[in-house]
C-alpha cells in the first residue's frame, strides 16, 4: 500500500483546501485500518496496515478534514459497497430525480451527469425519460452493475482533466449531480473547478453530503474514516464553489447519512435567485460555534462519553450472559468498532445484505461477516444496529427478533436500547420508543 508523505513544515499534514499547515487535531481516533478493507478468513493471521485517524480543522479556511494516508486509487477503484443493496437509499434517488426533472424542466436536449454514480442506482430513475444520462466513477466493479441497469459509465476519476476532455467532445451536462462524493475527494478544488467546467451556462449542480453540524451536534463520529477527506459546513462548501466561479442559491436539509446538506449551484449570476433558506442556514452554523475551536474541545469530549456508554452497555449484557451480534457491515461501523475495541468479545458476529461482505470480516477486529438469516438461526438477545444511519428501514426488517423478546441497540450517540413492539399475530413496523426530539432512548 503506497503511503504518502506527510506535507507541509515539520512533516505537518497541509490543508486540502488552503494548503495551510493543520497544526493541531481537535479530535484523536487512534490507528485504524482503511475501512473497506475487509479481510478474507485466510488474511486474518497476516500484518494489517493501520493509519492515524485525526480530525483537523484548518485555522486558515475552516476545513474540517482527516488527513490524506492513502492514495485515492488505492481505496476506490474497488468498491464494496453498492448503493443498491440500500433500499432507502435507491428510494431516496427516485424521489430526488422526480423532483428535479421537474424542478429544472429537463428534457431531450438536456444531458444529466452523476459524478460517482456507482452502481446506476440514481441515473437509472431518468433512463425511459427521454433526457440522456452520463455516470462517471472509478470502481470498475460497481461500474459493470451500471452497465446492467442500462446506464452509460465511464470508469475514471472525475476532476479538471475529464470535465476537460467531455467538453471537448461536446457534451456538457444541464444537471451534474455530486451526491456523497465532495466529501469522499482527496482534491476538492479539482473536483469543483471540473464541475464548474463540465456545467452548462444555465445549468445547476446539486451536492449532497454529511453535514458537519450533525455530526458535532448528533456525536456521529463513526462517520469519519481516511477515505472520507473533508467535514463540510455549507459555510465552507459556499467557499469551494465560490472560489470556481459557482454561486449556491438553495438549500435543503435531508435526514439521510445522520443528516445531510443538499446544495444547489449555479454559475456566478446564474438565472436562479438566491433562497432565504441559504441565509438561515449560515447563520445557523454560525450561532452553533462550527468556525470556533471550543466547539471541536466539547465534541472530542462527547466522543470519548459515547465510546463508555457503549462499552459500558455491552460489557453489562455479556457478564449477564446476553448474546449481542451486530446487523450490518458498513465501512463506517469499523470506526466505531476499532475506536472502541469491540471484536468478538463483544459482538458474537454481525450481518449484511451485501453479498460481497459476506464470509468475511471485519478489518482490525476480526468481526465475521454473515448473510442476514444468521440473527434467526441464533436468536440473539440484542442487535447492534451499526448502519444506525437506516434504523427505521432495519428495525423493520427485524422486527420477528421481538418473537423471541429480542431488542436492538443504537451505538450513537450514547448507546440506547430499543424496545421493538411484540408482534402478536403478524409482524408490523417496529414500535421505537422516541423523545419529542427524536432521539431514541434507552427503554427502563
Ligand atoms: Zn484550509
Amino acid at each position: 500500500m503506497t503511503q504518502l508523505p506527510a506535507s507541509g513544515p515539520m512533516g505537518l499534514p497541509s490543508c486540502r483546501l488552503c494548503g495551510a499547515p493543520l497544526r493541531i487535531p481537535v479530535l484523536d481516533l487512534g490507528m485504524s485500518p482503511l475501512c473497506e478493507s475487509f479481510l478474507t478468513v485466510d488474511q486474518l493471521g497476516e500484518m494489517e496496515p493501520f493509519y492515524p485517524l485525526r480530525l483537523f480543522l484548518c485555522a486558515v479556511c475552516f476545513l474540517v478534514q482527516v488527513e490524506t494516508v492513502v492514495a485515492r486509487e488505492q481505496i476506490f477503484t474497488k468498491y464494496a459497497y453498492f448503493s443498491s443493496y440500500s433500499t432507502s437509499w435507491v428510494e431516496h434517488a427516485r424521489r430526488y430525480a422526480a423532483m428535479i426533472r421537474e424542478r429544472l424542466s429537463l428534457g431531450p436536449d438536456d444531458l444529466v451527469v452523476e459524478v460517482a454514480s456507482n452502481d446506476g442506482y440514481l441515473l437509472q430513475h431518468f433512463i425511459g425519460r427521454g433526457t440522456p444520462v452520463l455516470g462517471i466513477d472509478p470502481a470498475a466493479n460497481v461500474v459493470e452493475a451500471a452497465e446492467a441497469h442500462g446506464v452509460p459509465t465511464l470508469v475514471e476519476f472525475f476532476g479538471r482533466e475529464s470535465a476537460e476532455r467531455l467538453v471537448s467532445e461536446g457534451k456538457r451536462a444541464s444537471l451534474v449531480v455530486a451526491n456523497n462524493v465532495l466529501a469522499h475527494v482527496p482534491d476538492p478544488n479539482d473536483f469543483v473547478a471540473g464541475v464548474a467546467t463540465l456545467l452548462r451556462p444555465k445549468g445547476t449542480a446539486t451536492f449532497e453530503f454529511a453535514h458537519l453540524l450533525h455530526l458535532l451536534n448528533g456525536v456521529e463520529y463513526d462517520t469519519i474514516y481516511h477515505e472520507h477527506f473533508s467535514y463540510l459546513s455549507l459555510a465552507t462548501a459556499r467557499d469551494v464553489l465560490h472560489a470556481h466561479g459557482l454561486e449556491v442559491y438553495d438549500v435543503e436539509e435531508l435526514t439521510t447519512h445522520g443528516g445531510s446538506l443538499r446544495v444547489y449551484a449555479q454559475h456566478s449570476g446564474g438565472p436562479h435567485g438566491v433562497t432565504s433558506e441559504v441565509e438561515r442556514l449560515l447563520a445557523l452554523e454560525e450561532a452553533q460555534g462550527l468556525r470556533s475551536r471550543e466547539r471541536y474541545e466539547r465534541f472530542a469530549e462527547d466522543v470519548k462519553e459515547s465510546k463508555r456508554s457503549l462499552l459500558d452497555l455491552l460489557i453489562g449484557l455479556r457478564r449477564e450472559g446476553k448474546q449481542v451480534v451486530g446487523y450490518g457491515a458498513p465501512g463506517k461501523a469499523n470506526t466505531l468498532l476499532n475506536y472502541c475495541g469491540i471484536r468478538t468479545d463483544l459482538l458474537d458476529y454481525t450481518v449484511d445484505r451485501n453479498p460481497y461482505k459476506q464470509g468475511l470480516c471485519t478489518p482490525g477486529t476480526h468481526i465475521p461477516i454473515y448473510a442476514p438469516e444468521m440473527i434467526a438461526e441464533t436468536r440473539p438477545d440484542y442487535v447492534v444496529v451499526l448502519p444506525w444511519n437506516l434504523f427505521d428501514e432495519i428495525s423493520e426488517q427485524l422486527s420477528y427478533i421481538g418473537k423471541w423478546g429480542g431488542r436492538l441497540i443504537t451505538p450513537i450517540p450514547n448507546a440506547t436500547i430499543v424496545q421493538l413492539t411484540r408482534p402478536r399475530t403478524r409482524a408490523k413496523p417496529s414500535g421505537v420508543a422516541r423523545t419529542g426530539t427524536g432521539r431514541r432512548r434507552r427503554s427502563p
